[in-house]
Parts: C-alpha cells; sequence; structure tokens
C-alpha cells in the first residue's frame, strides 16, 4: 500500500517538475533519468584527445599516435593506466566545478556513469578487488562536508559490482591546495601525504579521482599502494587536464 502510495507521489512530483539537465537546467525527454545531462551539455563534454600517453593518458593535441609522455618515460609510475571520461574542458570541467565547490552532490551521479562506462569498455583483463576514491585530509572533509572522489565512485561500484574501501588508503597530511602550484611544487606538496592504515597483498586497486592535472596525486597514491603490498593500480578519472 505504501509503495502504491510512493510510487504515485514520485510520478506525481516528475509531473509537476518535469526533468531538467543538471548542468544547464534545460527540460529532458522524460525517458531519459532525471538524474543526467541534456544533449547539448554531453555534445560539449569533449572526450579523451585521441592522441595521448597510452600510461597517464596526457593528451598530445598535436601527435597523431599514443607514445609515452617525457614524465613517464623518466618516472615510469606505480599505476598502470589512467582512463578518463573525457578532457577537463567545456562541460566536464563545469560539472566538476560545480560538485567540487558548489555543494551540486547530484552532478556526481551522472559523472561517475560516464566513468564507469569508459572503465567497463575498456578491453583488458583488469579486475578490480576493490575500488578506493582518492581521500581526503578529515580537515578538508568536515569543511566541505563530502568527499567529491567517493561521490564519483559509488555509481562506479554498482556498475562494476566491486566494493568501496574508504579506509584503507588515508591522507594522513593536510597538504596545500595543488592549484596554483608548480610541478616541482606539487610533488615536494604531496611527499608522503597519503598512508596505508594495514599492509595488503595481491590486491588489485581501481584510484578514482575527479580530476587529473600533473597526476602528482594519483602518482603518490599508488606509490603509497604498491608500496603496502598492492599488486595493480589502475586510475580513472572524470576529467583529463
Ligand atoms: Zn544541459
Ligand atoms: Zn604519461
Amino acid at each position: 500500500m505504501w509503495t502504491l502510495f510512493r510510487q504515485q507521489l514520485v510520478a506525481g512530483i516528475d509531473l509537476l517538475l518535469p526533468p531538467a539537465c543538471l548542468l544547464c537546467g534545460q527540460l529532458l525527454p522524460t525517458s531519459l533519468d532525471a538524474q543526467s545531462f541534456c544533449v547539448d551539455c554531453l555534445a560539449a563534454m569533449p572526450p579523451l584527445s585521441p592522441a595521448h600517453c597510452y600510461c597517464c593518458a596526457q593528451p598530445f593535441p598535436s601527435a597523431t599516435s599514443n607514445h609515452l609522455c617525457g614524465t613517464c618515460l623518466k618516472r615510469p609510475p606505480s599505476f598502470s593506466i589512467v582512463h578518463a571520461a573525457g578532457m577537463y574542458q567545456g562541460s566536464i570541467k563545469d560539472a566538476i566545478h560545480k560538485l567540487k565547490y558548489r555543494n551540486q552532490l547530484t552532478l556526481a551521479k551522472p559523472l561517475g556513469q560516464l566513468l564507469g562506462k569508459i572503465v567497463a569498455a575498456k578491453d583488458n583483463a583488469f579486475v578490480p578487488d576493490c575500488i578506493i576514491p582518492v581521500p581526503l585530509h578529515p580537515d578538508r572533509l568536515r569543511g566541505r562536508g563530502y568527499n567529491q572522489a567517493l561521490e564519483v565512485a559509488r555509481p562506479i561500484a554498482r556498475q562494476l559490482g566491486t566494493p568501496i574501501d574508504t579506509t584503507l588508503l588515508q591522507r594522513s597530511r593536510n597538504t596545500q591546495q595543488q592549484q596554483g602550484l608548480s610541478a616541482t611544487e606539487r610533488k615536494r606538496n604531496l611527499r608522503n601525504a597519503f598512508s596505508l592504515v594495514s599492509k595488503i597483498s595481491t590486491f588489485k586497486v581501481l584510484l578514482i579521482d575527479d580530476v587529473m592535472t600533473t597526476g602528482e596525486t594519483v602518482r603518490e597514491c599508488s606509490r603509497t599502494l604498491l608500496a603496502g603490498g598492492v599488486a595493480e593500480v589502475q586510475v580513472a578519472v572524470v576529467g583529463r587536464a
């Protein structure tokens, strides 16, 4: 009885408030999930550049084929590959900003679904044992009220049927914001910023973050995980700068 009443109530609310794009507010066809993006916003989410580093996904705008970037050649990363929903531009950049700095938590689900599709479509034998979102320091988490990487990870975990682990990897040092720092400063800023609560072995981890710019954060997380016994880390980010 209650279920029927609730279904009728939800249908009534949908009728009064037709689904709208979470980003621009444009009305959506009723066939679409109420928590999604319109075709215009989706068209303004550029996919990863066809030519990119086949390890860290750094885009090469003027190249025509994939190769290892200079950074990965000089400092081979501890993760094996980076998956990205798209470039950190256009509507992806807009959505990440709103999710991160304007408390628009509803954006996490469609962004996570976009990324989940990319990860699931990759033709590789990697089956993660767990999904780990890049952790925030407890002080930063208290300030923001949520970890955007965890919110993006939830729909991916549902899609892959893989559990999320938020206890193993900890941010033990409250670092300065990476934005505005040079590459060397970013590296120094994050050194030993993460730690593991316990040693683990033969574990495969899918590490999730909202955005990757120089990649120092995921490099340091991945290094910490491998030093703690993890067998393999793959990285998935919504936007790749
Ligand atoms: Zn839109
Ligand atoms: Zn690279």
